[in-house]
């Protein structure tokens, strides 16, 4: 491989991406498009496609769409197949859908631990396994799993949150070297606290949202933006070498 600015190049490549058209991962869905990569989104409901057309577009690039609950095991097969006859092939899966449910220790409910372990890890368990079978057939692809700082450490009320995000982790190391004999290359992106929707209440929380401000070096919250540059990193030639890790994008926070 040569090393220039076309290392970082997503031209002609297609990215299937989990929950794609808002929160978060519409700002993977815009990076990829800007360089060069045309975009398949799956999500639950159609929040955000018109919003993500007109963003993918507007990068020159085109994006479809699929209405679809990614916990289903059967389907996982199908949303591959859906992105490969949309656009040809498939070389990069973000592993992006996520959700957090927040009680305290005592009253954590079963239901509510089965449904966020079942989003946040068994559907992204489906996805990566469908994708990799494609993926081996061509001998190339990058798959990036969405972590966050509880794919290191704890999370006093969001149990199944923390551990899903470190079997992520776990899942990733696995991934990556079950899949390098076939030019896959595996790894996590793991945000720190990023200004969202999702993360409104822990912001708003007049105890640990200035603890959290505290520990991150710089201060701030992070901005979604600021996870577009790694993602593109992770997606693109430039990080061929590069598979099992699990990259924190945090300002510093698991310094502390
Ligand atoms: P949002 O709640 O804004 O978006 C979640 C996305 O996941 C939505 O697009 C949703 O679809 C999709 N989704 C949820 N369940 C399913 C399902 N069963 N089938 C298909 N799609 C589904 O979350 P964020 O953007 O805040 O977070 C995105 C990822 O980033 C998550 O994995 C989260 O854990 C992680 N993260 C977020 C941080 C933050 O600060 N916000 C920090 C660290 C990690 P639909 O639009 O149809 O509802």
């Amino acid at each position: 491989m040569t090393f220039d600015k076309n290392s970082f190049s997503l031209a002609g490549k297609v990215a299937l991406i989990t929950g794609g058209a808002r929160g978060i991962g519409q700002f993977y869905s815009i990076a990829l498009s800007k360089y060069g990569a045309d975009i398949f989104v799956v999500s639950a409901s159609q929040k955000g496609w018109e919003d993500t057309t007109q963003k993918v577009e507007a990068n020159g690039q085109k994006v479809a769409f699929l209405q679809q609950d990614i916990t289903n095991p059967d389907a996982a097969d199908d949303i591959v197949a859906a992105a490969v006859a949309e656009f040809g092939h498939l070389d990069i899966l973000i592993n992006n859908a996520g959700v957090q449910l927040r009680n305290d220790v005592l009253d954590f409910k079963d239901e509510d631990w089965r449904s966020v372990i079942d989003v946040n890890l068994n559907g992204l368990y489906y996805l990566s396994h469908a994708a990799a079978k494609v993926m081996a057939k061509q001998q190339h692809g990058k798959i990036i799993n969405i972590g966050s700082m509880q794919s290191y450490r704890a999370g006093k009320r969001i149990f199944p949150y923390t551990a899903s995000k470190h079997a992520v982790m776990g899942l990733t190391k696995a991934y990556a070297d079950a899949l390098a004999p076939y030019h896959i290359q595996v790894n996590g992106l793991a945000p720190g606290y990023i200004s969202t929707e999702m993360t409104k209440p822990l912001q708003e929380d007049p105890v640990r949202g200035p603890e959290i401000a505290a520990h991150i070096p710089s201060g701030d919250w992070g901005q979604p933006e600021q996870l577009m540059g790694p993602m593109v990193f992770l997606a693109s030639e430039a990080s061929d070498y590069v598979t099992g890790v699990m990259l924190p994008v945090d300002g510093g926070y698991l310094l502390r």
